[in-house]
């Protein structure tokens, strides 16, 4: 017997319809390229997203078309997550990090119709339009008075768009497997491969974020998603906050820790979600300056493993809650997230961080497992680590275009590259990716613990541990560091300070200090890019 109630597709562009409804006067504030900061609200939003709708069937985009965005966080990159989507196309949000030939290669591949660009990218753009030829052209996201002086073929003015259309659209009620964005990995091997999104998939995944244990937003929470709507659609803010009516801050270009601190304060932000780089940069430039933080209560860290100086830190300076989270972009990306039960409540302080370290739980919506070599599932008891599966309707079952062939297990799981521990809680605990992980005489020594460590030493920016071949182990832990501006510390007694921390076999067999270390276009530490540096390091230990 089938149910009696009403069969309603879940769709992108409810979320904007129900906020403009109920939330119409909500703020969304956005630092701009052009300079100013922008203020409108949710109903101003939704009326030029129609317009915006309107505009691009007017250029003749269609159904299933992909629309490229080479943007920041702002309203108007918001209005194109709306417009298109909303109208039945595809937004396909390009990381600009990238090498411009991979960029080539994505707008390519996903046969992009048009791209919209943000300012700062028009010299990108000016050399990547001739060879993109599917493009039929590339609206500058900015008025007239502010077009840029490029060469670039069919060059449209965003709000020359605008201005020609009203906003008499409505949204059409479509398939809710619809395809709504595409969103392409950060390819540490081989091409990038695309993830496409749907309007369910999305939308399930904005309802699941938004709880409590999860986001923990609300129609009095002013959000600021630091991490880029060119990255997973910013952790799936953009559809999160209309979904419970909460402020928006978009940062913009600006995501250097003077800036991030202006808007947090001035716009009295109470939830941040970045990256941890960010966060160093913002805790870096706050200890500096003597600055303290006046309404941020929490922040959502994720995208790497957040090292524990950092949860430690913006808990004890500044009285900031940190929700260490995980998820990758075949996951549309959260998967996790860490918050305390009830029963957690009388831990012991050093228990309590000790459990605030691990990537969190899963959100209702994700089923996960850990399996050995051969696809056995482990014991969920903190303590067996093996590969991590998961399931779930906001979770890839397939790349763009086939690309990659079949991920699926036989039975139907996602594996997802990780190496991690699950408790009898459920919290998950990323030990490595199952490529970092470095193979020691048949043992397996995490290298995100070894990071970890480094990090806490106070004289010591950021950290990257790699496994080194060595002709007895096969591979031996290489600590790379970055010292703070001004501090010193010697070889031997960053080695020395791991003593008691970890096992005698897994502590480095040494160290190298470095200027800086390669980042991936989405901020992660590009250990590939390591490796290939110190392929050919002799240890003292070989
Ligand atoms: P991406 O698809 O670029 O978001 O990358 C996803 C990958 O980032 C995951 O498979 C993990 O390896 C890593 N990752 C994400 N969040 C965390 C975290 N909190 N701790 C450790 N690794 C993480």
């Amino acid at each position: 017997m089938l149910s009696l109630m009403m069969n309603q597709p879940l769709m992108i562009s409810s979320l904007i319809r129900h906020a403009d409804k109920n939330h119409g006067d909500t703020e969304i504030v956005s630092r701009t390229v052009e300079g100013p900061i922008h203020r409108y609200n949710y109903r101003a939003a939704h009326v030029r997203a129609r317009r915006l709708a309107r505009a691009l069937a007017r250029l003749g985009v269609q159904a299933g078309d992909r629309v490229g965005t080479l943007a920041w966080n702002g309203y108007r990159h918001f209005e194109l997550y709306y417009a298109v989507s909303g109208m039945g196309a595809v937004i396909h949000t390009i990381n600009p990090r990238l090498f411009p030939d991979q960029i080539t290669y994505i707008v390519n591949h996903a046969e992009d119709r048009y791209c919209f660009f943000d300012l700062t990218f028009a010299p990108l753009v000016e050399r990547l339009a001739p060879s993109c030829k599917s493009v039929k052209g590339w609206v500058a996201m900015t008025d007239r008075a502010h077009m840029p002086n490029v060469s670039i073929p069919n060059l449209l003015c965003y709000e020359d768009l605008l201005a020609a259309e009203n906003d008499d659209f409505d949204w059409p009620e479509l398939d809710e497997n619809t395809a709504a964005a595409l969103c392409y990995t950060s390819g540490t091997t081989g091409n990038p491969k695309g993830v496409l999104y749907g309007h369910r998939s999305t939308l399930l995944h904005a309802y699941a974020t938004s709880l409590p244990d999860a986001k923990n937003f609300s129609a009095s929470s002013v959000v600021l998603p630091i991490v880029p709507m060119f990255h997973v659609n910013a952790w799936g803010i953009p559809y999160a906050a209309p979904l419970v009516g909460a402020k928006l801050v978009f940062p913009g270009p600006g995501l250097d820790g003077a800036s991030i601190y202006e808007l947090l304060e001035t716009e009295r932000v109470d939830s941040a979600s970045g990256v941890p780089t960010v966060w160093l940069n913002l805790i870096d430039y706050m200890k500096q300056n003597k600055l303290k933080l006046s309404t941020l209560k929490v922040t959502t860290i994720g995208g790497a493993a957040c090292p524990a100086a950092i949860i430690r830190t913006l808990q004890d300076d500044f009285g900031v809650r940190v929700m260490h989270g995980w998820g990758m972009t075949e996951m549309s990306p959260v998967g996790t997230v860490n918050c305390p039960k009830a029963k957690h409540a009388g831990l012991p302080a050093a228990e309590a961080f000790e459990l605030s370290l691990k990537q969190g739980r899963p959100l209702f919506g994700v089923d996960m497992k850990i399996v050995d070599g051969d696809g056995n599932e482990l014991p969920r008891d903190g303590k067996a680590f093996g590969n991590l599966l998961v399931k779930g309707p906001w979770v890839m079952r397939e790349y763009y275009k086939s690309e990659g062939g079949k991920p699926l297990t036989a039975d139907g799981w996602f594996p997802t590259g990780d190496v991690a521990t699950i408790d009898a809680d459920g919290y998950l605990q990323i030990t490595d990716r199952s490529k970092d992980v470095i193979k020691s005489g048949g043992e397996w020594i995490s290298s995100i613990d070894l990071e970890n460590i480094a990090i806490g030493h106070p004289a010591v920016m950021e950290a990257a541990v790699i496994g080194v071949r060595h002709p007895k182990w096969d591979e031996r832990p290489l600590l790379i560091v970055v010292k703070k501006s001004g501090c010193e510390v010697s070889k031997n007694s960053m080695l020395k300070f791991y003593e008691g921390k970890v096992a005698r076999w897994c502590v480095p067999d040494d160290v190298v200090f470095v200027e800086q270390l390669p980042h991936t276009a989405t901020g992660k530490l590009s250990k590939m890019t390591l490796r290939e540096q110190f392929k050919d390091y002799r240890l003292p230990t070989a």
